[in-house]
């Protein structure tokens, strides 16, 4: 059994990790983006899909290579526009609820997203009770994970303790400052098990049962 009795800080990644991926919500907000980057370039949709996905791969996020590049926009411009997507093929999971619920101590969203974003996802999983907060994207300045700055800044905003922490996340490099500050990592999703990273610590294929299995630290309630 998976010991994690040492941890009283949870903190999760939104997208693609509290929701599986075949819900392909983020298939949607990718289309949102390419729809974004034609408007702000007026390339053809080719095009400007390449250059989202430069921006993506050199600088963390779209959102980050436009802001680097002086495509002169407004940040909570774009966030609405691409978050802006059904979010119906989600629906609660009892089994998620129940393994977030009995994790003692506090449970983050650590999101490079937005916190509108997130709260819809939060309410729509009906699992919005169980986080104490969400750093978002904007509570990071724009920053997004891996960068070692943000998340300094989350750890300053929330009183962190990196020993007592786990952080869940889909995207294996975005584990890897976590690592290097003492965090426990969880790589979760249907390529976590390849994954041979040192710095990942655990793999889950699906999260809610990965939660349900791990030992946790005892507490009175
Ligand atoms: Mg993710």
């Amino acid at each position: 059994m998976t010991d994690l009795t040492h941890i009283d800080t949870w903190l999760f990644d939104l997208d693609n990790t509290l929701y599986p991926i075949e819900s392909e919500v983020m298939t949607l907000v990718s289309g949102r983006m390419t729809d974004f980057m034609e408007r702000v370039t007026g390339l053809p949709r080719e095009e400007a899909r390449a250059i989202q996905k430069r921006y993506y791969h050199e600088h963390g996020t779209t959102l980050a290579g436009l802001m680097a590049n002086n495509h002169g926009i407004d940040p909570e411009d774009f966030l609405t526009a691409v978050h802006d997507v059904s979010l119906d093929a989600l629906t609660p999971d009892p089994a998620l609820t129940a393994g977030l619920e009995r994790l003692p101590g506090r449970r983050l969203v650590f999101t490079n997203g937005s916190a509108t974003h997130a709260e819809r996802v939060l309410d729509r999983l009906g699992i919005a009770h169980v986080f104490e907060d969400i750093f978002h994207i904007a509570a990071a300045g724009y920053i997004p994970k891996p960068s070692p700055v943000t998340f300094g800044m989350m750890i300053a905003r929330h009183g962190v303790t990196a020993a007592g922490s786990a952080f869940f996340e889909d995207s294996e490099h975005n584990l890897a400052p976590a690592a290097a500050l003492g965090m426990t990592t969880v790589l979760v999703g249907a390529h976590a098990a390849e994954s041979t990273a040192s710095f990942v610590h655990h793999r889950a294929r699906h999260l809610a049962e990965f939660l349900n299995d791990i030992r946790v630290k005892e507490t009175d309630a």
